[in-house]
């Protein structure tokens, strides 16, 4: 836990930059796993920051701890779709993302418990009419409880169902391969980033955007409900990230993990704030000031910060001036391209 001193919060001064009222230590890193020459040093560092801290996947590991150690139903029983099992993982979901999203935007955004500390956007949560029932925090909740919710529910369902029978590769327990159990959660992040990176470069074509993604893009502040915020077709592909399962042998803790990654993740990565700062201290890192860039700028960002996709592709944005200059650049040669087509 970091003791916060006042210049800290480096809320920018009135006129220094008017986009953001607070942005973190920039240009922003990547993880450093496919940097050459190899910086094993760094990537120990990382690794270290990512699971030995109080990180959003340490978040999500202890929420499927919890969620398979003492409310997950028995796999005999998942061998029949029935009422039962499916309410009942359908229920764990709701309260997952009702905790968190909830909790997160109560401290946050509803009583404003750390005022601007740290928040990354100047604007708080939107009245427009673009959104759901007019009001951006209305239309966030709603649409990831009766979007989200169900769909990401209805893939854990198939996959348990599909398990339960034998259908597919699975680990039966921490001992039996636990070389595997442990590397495999490494695996699913670079996995998870991977698939993210191109189901998103896929929805931002032209069509796709204006019919499917432009709901999430609503959100140009986000806040925790923002996360899973998505047209329900956007659901579908984002949550086929569970596809992995079905290929590589899996622990119900690895499918759980991933599937909370994927959610309490986007609710973590949207808080709009760098860290969450209580009695003065900054004790957990929050808001994705990279994934931030991406609904300001739209045309950068389109991964995350595991992978190098954005670099690889020209796509990064490190959150400088001079990347928001040629980002703009992009955008503007983008728009004059479809006026002439
Ligand atoms: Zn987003
Ligand atoms: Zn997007």
């Amino acid at each position: 836990m970091a003791d916060v001193d006042d210049n800290s919060f480096n809320s920018l001064k009135p006129g220094q930059n008017r986009q953001w009222n607070y942005q973190p230590q920039l240009p922003l890193k990547l993880a450093p796993f496919f940097d050459t020459p190899t910086k094993p040093k760094a990537i120990v560092a990382w690794l270290q920051n990512t699971w030995l801290r109080a990180s959003p996947p340490v978040n999500h590991l202890c929420f499927s701890l919890i969620a398979f150690l003492f409310f997950w139903p028995s796999s005999m029983n998942m061998k029949v779709v029935s009422w039962d099992w499916t309410l009942h993982i359908l229920g764990i979901n709701f309260a997952a993302i009702l905790l968190l999203a909830g909790l997160l935007h109560l401290y946050l955004y509803a009583y404003s418990k750390q005022d601007m500390r740290l928040k990354f956007d100047v604007k708080p949560m939107e009245i427009h009419k673009k959104f759901t029932f007019g009001y951006q925090t209305w239309d966030n909740i709603f649409w990831s409880l009766v979007s989200g919710v169900p769909i990401w529910s209805a893939w854990m369902i198939l996959y348990f169902y599909v398990a339960a029978n034998g259908w597919l590769p699975i680990v039966e327990s921490f001992s039996a391969s636990p070389i595997w159990f442990i590397v495999f959660f490494i695996i699913i992040r670079f996995w998870q980033s991977f698939h993210f990176y191109w189901i998103h470069r896929f929805i931002h074509h032209t069509w796709l955007f204006k019919n499917v993604h432009y709901l999430h893009h609503r959100n140009i502040n986000v806040g925790p409900w923002s996360g899973i915020s998505m047209h329900p077709v956007e659901h579908v592909l984002y949550y086929s990230s569970i596809l992995i399962h079905f290929v590589l042998p899996s622990h119900p803790i690895h499918v759980i993990f991933h599937m909370f990654a994927l959610n309490l993740g986007a609710v973590i990565s949207h808080a709009g704030f760098d860290k969450l700062i209580i009695n003065d201290k900054e004790i957990w890192k929050a808001g994705s000031f990279f994934h931030q860039l991406h609904h300001r700028f739209f045309q950068c960002n389109f991964g995350s910060e595991e992978m190098p996709l954005d670099r690889w592709f020209g796509s990064f944005h490190d959150g400088t001036d001079e990347a928001t200059q040629r980002i703009r650049e992009k955008m503007k040669k983008s728009r004059l391209s479809k006026v002439k087509k």
